[in-house]
């Protein structure tokens, strides 16, 4: 259990052991759910992604790259067990660290042991091909690992996208150096602890905390990278891919959305509504695939809207440890960000149709921002078209299928989306015209499945992660064509 009164002081992982702990200077890791500080991290920079990158080359060349695909499967195995084994520690930190609520920070460390499960019982189900050629020769198309891998992580899932970057990295062979955010760095931190203890050599897996314009530009830029995967804002993702592009090194970007939510007449209201609700209100509307617009059949828009404000108006809201349907924004530049962007859809005549209310136990200093739900933003507007990354649901009302789809895809994003309809036909046609990686019908994931291929369209990215899928984008192929008569 954490001790909630003592500082913490952290370091960076590298080469297998904890340093430079920042007892002193160093970055602040705020508590969203008070505003207070409750642990400090070192600020690295340049020498310290030097220090790692060369770690995991050696790594990479010696112990990590002589192990077998079941020697790396069976220790990521091992790790997934150690994170089981330090489970309520694990949701604690991620808890207090983002503010989320405990159930989801509890679901957060689930997923992240299943990420290294997954991928280690993958490793050695990984193969490559062979390939009908000329007479007397042989030709392989071996799957092999890029070398070291860059993974840059947003703040608002950590342990999950750290389990999901790096899992899929180290179970293809790569020795990975991992940016954390520093608004949210605690658990990776802690889990690649336990990767040294589950027997990952040293160098296979470092993690350097620091600035993103300081240790994640670093990162991006560092000729000793040879694959990038970075998860966050796209305006950081076009930064990463151009530094990448200097080294010509590979880059997966996973940019975030405004995921469009399509109810149809004859949709089952009674399935669809809380899932509609979960969708934007889970971590604060902090998701990349957050369902942040609902596009409503015009003739139970009213219908619709008014039990949707009755759900929204009965939201409860508070610390991420008393596990209230939604917690705090993650920080106070983030809180700025989200009322800055409904003041102006407010100011050019959206209207609020409900919100929650903040509990009275809420501490003056945290970062709340209570669910709200808006009616009459214009489709063009910034509220419409851009990530406000808050727990709030703009609705738009549309005549028929064509208008639907039409309204679904014109955002510059497509990440997820999701399809409420009784009418088999519609589903599919639905599912075949938006523009999104993944398009759920009668349902939704709001990124979840560890098992599914994910990624985006358009301004949401490229390149796919999670399921084997994930593992496949960290290698590379190499064709070996042997002569033998
Ligand atoms: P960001 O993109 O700036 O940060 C994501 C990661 O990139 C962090 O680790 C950060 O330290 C690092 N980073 C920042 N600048 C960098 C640089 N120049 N070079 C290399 N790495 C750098 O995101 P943010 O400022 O924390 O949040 C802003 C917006 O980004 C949010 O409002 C939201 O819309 C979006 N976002 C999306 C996701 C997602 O999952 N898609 C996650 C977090 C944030």
């Amino acid at each position: 259990m954490l001790d909630k009164t003592a500082m913490m002081a952290l370091g960076h992982i590298i080469d297998g052991a904890v340093v430079d702990r920042a007892e002193a200077g160093g970055i602040d890791v705020i508590d969203p759910s008070t505003g207070g500080a409750f642990a400090r991290i070192p600020a690295g920079g340049k020498a310290e992604i030097d220090r790692a990158v060369q770690a995991a080359r050696s790594a990479f060349e010696g112990a990590w790259g002589e192990k077998s695909a079941l020697e790396r499967g069976r220790i990521l195995i091992r790790l997934a067990g150690l994170i089981e084994a330090h489970f309520d520690e694990l949701a604690d930190l991620e808890c207090r660290d983002t503010g989320k609520p405990m159930k989801q920070a509890r679901a957060d460390i689930t997923a992240a042991a299943r990420y290294f499960e997954y991928y280690g019982t993958a490793a050695d189900k990984h193969h490559g091909e062979t390939i009908p050629y000329q007479k007397g020769m042989t030709v392989m198309a071996l799957r092999v690992p890029h070398g070291v891998t860059g993974h840059i992580i947003p703040w608002n899932y950590p342990a999950q996208i750290f389990g999901r970057s790096v899992g899929g990295a180290l179970a293809a062979g790569n020795a990975c150096v991992v940016k954390p955010a520093e608004d949210a760095c605690l658990t990776p931190l802690k889990i690649a602890e336990l990767a040294i203890e589950a027997g990952l050599p040293a160098g296979a897996l470092n993690v350097v905390c620091g600035l993103g314009t300081e240790a994640g530009a670093a990162l991006a830029a560092h000729p000793g990278i040879n694959h990038i995967s970075f998860t966050g804002s796209p305006q950081t993702g076009t930064a990463v891919a151009r530094a990448a592009a200097e080294n010509h090194v590979q880059v997966t970007l996973e940019l975030g959305g405004k995921s469009p939510q399509l109810v149809f007449a004859d949709a089952d209201l009674d399935a669809a509504l809380p899932v509609i609700v979960n969708a934007i209100v889970q971590n604060a509307g902090q998701t990349c695939a957050a369902g942040s617009r609902v596009l409503i059949e015009r003739s139970i828009y009213d219908d619709v809207m008014a039990k949707l404000a009755e759900r929204f108006a009965a939201l409860t809201v508070g610390p991420g440890a008393e596990d209230r349907d939604c917690g705090p924004i993650i920080s106070a530049r983030q809180l700025s960000r989200v009322k800055t962007l409904v003041d102006a859809a407010l100011a050019d005549g959206a209207k609020v149709v409900a919100k929650a209310a903040l509990g009275a136990d809420a501490p003056d200093g945290g970062f709340y921002y209570p669910p709200m739900l808006l009616d009459g933003a214009a489709p063009e507007s910034r509220l419409a078209q851009d990530e406000v990354f808050g727990p709030v649901l703009a609705a738009f009302p549309f005549d028929d299928e064509a208008e639907a789809i039409r309204l679904a895809n014109a955002t510059p994003y497509g990440l997820t989306a999701s399809v409420w309809t009784a009418d088999g036909g519609r589903q599919m046609r639905c599912a075949n015209a938006i523009e999104a990686g993944q398009v759920f019908i009668n349902n939704y994931g709001a990124g979840g499945g560890i098992e599914l291929p994910f990624g985006g369209m358009k301004r949401s990215g490229y390149g796919r992660e999670k399921a084997f899928e994930g593992m496949i984008s960290f290698t590379t192929v190499k064709t070996v064509v042997l002569k033998h008569g």
